[in-house]
């Protein structure tokens, strides 16, 4: 190694999450994160309603297992906002590819114009977890999400319309009960929100990671019950679906990013009917 260089490794030591040293993160993580979306909804019981609606649509970049994992857990709790320069890119990338097909769905039916832009909400994390972290991680990721909509041409502002309330605790390390109680009527709109959104707003919703949906169910719910529609959803990370796993493993020891479930081809087949 360079002198220089090693010096400055022994002063600053850097390593990608997973490991690989010298670098912030290396080319086989971004490779694994660079897109495009795929459709994951069906894998998260907990978007399942009740009402024969179909869940809502939920497009995630890459599974979220080996590496990746590594990456989310020290970019949220590990001190490592450096990482934003890697994910806030690679989901601007995949929501511009998304984004020429959303774009029909401002006009005509079922969503019309005078619904005007997209807003993009971002699930809130709880007050306990902002405190300990310091920010709200999934606030870059909206943003990002809001840049690529605009740069596939999509009208869209970033609406930062919910709150956590109650004694809802962050859901890491919860089962997918313990998720669900956990998140009884912790949702709740601000009164800035109410505003930003007005009477009814056509919502894209996006997190960080996507388990077994308890917590975009629940945001869906906060959001439909004053009167707007959830679009779909975008997250970096969905844990794989039962049964998917091992060839998931397989496939990512390979250094092939797994997708599951197909890209969405079609604006009917991106949009879900507006149900009211
Ligand atoms: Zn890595």
């Amino acid at each position: 190694m360079h002198p220089v260089r090693e010096l400055t490794h022994l002063l600053l030591p850097v390593a990608c999450p997973c490991g690989e040293p010298d670098v912030r993160w290396c080319a086989r993580c971004a490779a694994l994160l660079a897109g495009p979306f795929s459709r994951v909804e069906r894998g998260a019981p907990r978007l399942d309603r009740l009402d024969g609606v179909p869940p809502v649509p939920v497009w995630a970049l890459t599974p979220y297992a080996g590496p990746v994992r590594d990456v989310v857990v020290h970019w949220k709790d590990r001190g490592r906002a450096d990482l934003d320069r890697l994910l806030a890119p690679a989901l601007r990338r995949a929501v511009r590819r998304l984004g020429p097909a959303l774009g029909p769905v401002q006009s005509p039916a079922p969503v019309s114009a005078a619904h005007g832009p997209l807003a993009v909400v971002p699930v809130p994390s709880t007050g306990a977890a902002r405190r300990a972290r310091g920010r709200e991680p999934v606030a870059v990721l909206a943003r990002a999400v809001t840049g690529g909509l605009r740069d596939a041409g999509v009208p869209a502002h970033l609406v930062p319309a919910l709150t956590r309330t109650g004694p809802g605790r962050d859901q890491v390390g919860l089962g997918a009960r313990a998720r669900g109680r956990n998140l009884a009527g912790s949702v709740r709109m601000t009164r800035r929100g109410a505003r930003a959104l007005g009477k009814r707003s056509v919502c894209i919703l996006v997190d960080d990671v996507l388990t077994t949906g308890a917590t975009l169910a629940a945001v869906e719910r906060a959001l439909e019950g004053c009167g707007h529609d959830v679009l779909g959803a975008t997250v970096l990370a969905a844990t794989p679906a039962p049964g998917a796993r091992a060839a998931e493993r397989r496939a990512m020891a390979e250094g092939v990013k797994a997708t599951y479930g197909s890209e969405p081809e079609s604006v009917t087949d991106l949009c879900r009917p507006v149900h009211r």
